[in-house]
């Protein structure tokens, strides 16, 4: 069974998705560290990220594995490198390019192969998992949702202001709205869940309850 949750920077998608994927027993597919993981591979080869061809061959011949809960890329373990505030704001040049899409998607594809998968990003219910059983896309205001990022960036000791995170948030947003191919977009068949005003507790409930209901078939696994 594959269930596929999409939504906006910080609505919660990422920690739903991993709590719920443990609550099943399914395998977690986090596809944004796959871009994040890109950027740096390029970063840290100097590659220029606008260098659109350069970008795809990268994408072509770098190793995402993700190891329980650890993002490595080539076998390094990057689970932190590729969540800081610099990789979130440069990220949109490989989320942006469709060579490097095809061949993200395509490793998604591979990953849920024969297995049971929660899967987070934008495009999994629209374009890598047209036909996923269960599709949530998860989202809250924009200020909600920038409160908790900067929450999350300040633990990890990040120095940055409300104001910026709100900003660069609404750019992302855009920039992952707005693009032609693999854009942020609810699918029609998708059930919307907003998050604003409920705990991580609260929203991974309710999203076990709407999975479930899937699972014994009840039409639509709207609750
Ligand atoms: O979810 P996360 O913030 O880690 O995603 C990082 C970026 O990767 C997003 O801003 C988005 O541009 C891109 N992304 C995407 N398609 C996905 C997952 C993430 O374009 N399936």
């Amino acid at each position: 069974m594959i269930i596929t949750i999409d939504g906006p920077a910080g609505a919660g998608k990422s920690s739903v998705a991993r709590a719920l994927a443990r609550r099943l027993h399914f395998t977690f597919l986090d596809t944004g560290a796959m871009y994040r993981a890109v950027t740096l591979a390029a970063l840290r080869r100097g590659l220029p990220l606008e260098d659109t061809a350069a970008l795809v061959e990268l994408a072509g011949h770098v190793e995402i594995a993700f190891d329980a809960e650890r993002v490595l890329l080539d076998g390094d373990d990057v689970t932190d490198a590729v969540r800081t505030y610099e990789i979130s704001n440069l990220v949109r040049h490989a989320a942006g390019n469709p060579g490097v899409r095809a061949k993200l998607v395509e490793l998604q594809r591979a990953a849920a192969a024969n297995k049971d998968v929660v899967t987070e990003g934008r495009d999994q219910g629209t374009v890598a998992f047209p036909h996923a059983e269960c599709k949530i896309f998860l989202t809250a205001g924009p200020e909600e949702r920038a409160r908790r990022r900067l929450l999350d960036l300040q633990s990890r000791g990040e120095k940055v202001t409300f104001e910026d995170v709100l900003a660069k948030q609404n750019s992302r947003d855009d920039s992952d709205r707005s693009r032609s191919v693999g854009p942020l977009i609810a699918a029609p068949d998708a059930i919307e869940v907003l998050t604003d005003g409920l705990s991580p507790e609260q929203v991974v409930d309710r999203l076990e309850n709407l999975v479930r209901r899937r699972m014994h078939k009840v039409p639509n696994c709207e609750d």
